[in-house]
């Protein structure tokens, strides 16, 4: 069970490495079971790892380049972030597919040069509001899962968010069981065209996850975790999250 804060382009370094400080002091004093991922811009990775030191929380990036080394100005590479102490990275976030033109086959070049020097991806998928109408979920998903993942990709290396375009930053959700029937379809896909093991990957949701709709999205049975964007600025409402996700294992 994995909640992953997704600060964006938000924040300057000051507040970014407060906020980062007092979760790390609430989960040093609590010992979460669930896992908790901060993915903060990247200029400050390496401010954010010194202010998570004494806990248990893991530092991730929100991007990563396919190539280790090169002319790509403005690019980071997943050696690169393995070297900031990094451990986990987000690829193809809809943001990045839609504003830089990312493909599946970009998203899934970066995911094995991410795999290659040992960074777990978390590797986002996601349908838009027409194909959501339209019932094309599950259709587009799998031919985001059969074109964005690398051979690479095993259970301990690989986990996947469900973010539905429309649901981020929205305040709408699909209902409950809408979520937990596409999860439930994403590890079928998985495990039949991907990798055997594929029914046991963690599959997280995305998509206007706040402190009100965490607990029942985590209870739903198909979901292994969940991204947060706009509510882990906040850190009570994030904590709030982290807390329900913990609440899972007791
Ligand atoms: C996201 O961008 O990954 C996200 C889930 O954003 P929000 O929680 O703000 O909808």
């Amino acid at each position: 069970m994995l909640v992953v804060a997704n600060w964006k382009m938000n924040g300057l370094r000051r507040e970014s490495i407060d906020r980062a400080k007092t979760l790390a002091q609430m989960e040093s004093t609590n010992r979460l079971k669930c896992d908790v991922l901060l993915c903060p811009p990247a200029q400050i990775l390496s401010d954010i790892r010194y202010a998570i030191d004494n806990s248990n929380i893991f530092l991730g990036a929100q991007d990563c380049h396919f190539d280790f080394e090169g002319p790509y100005t403005g690019d980071i590479s997943s050696s690169m972030l393995v070297d900031v102490g990094c451990t986990h990275v987000i690829i193809g976030h809809s943001e990045r597919r839609i504003n830089h033109s990312e493909t599946n086959e970009i998203v899934a070049r970066k995911a094995e040069a991410a795999h290659q020097v040992g960074l777990n991806t978390i590797i986002c998928i996601g349908e838009n509001m027409e194909e959501f109408k339209l019932g094309q979920t599950v259709e587009k998903l799998s031919n985001q899962l059969a074109n964005s993942i690398p051979d690479s990709a095993n259970l301990n290396n690989t986990m996947i968010a469900y973010e539905p375009c429309w649901a981020i930053g929205s305040g709408s959700t699909p209902t409950l069981t809408e979520i937990d029937d596409t999860h439930k379809a994403i590890l079928e896909f998985t495990k039949n065209n991907i990798f055997k093991q594929g029914e046991k990957m963690d599959i997280l949701y995305g998509g206007s996850v706040n402190e009100k709709n965490a607990d029942s999205i985590l209870d739903l049975d198909h979901v292994g975790g969940v991204l947060v964007g706009g509510a882990s600025l906040i850190t009570e409402k994030f904590w709030s999250i982290c807390k329900s996700a913990d609440r899972k294992f007791k």
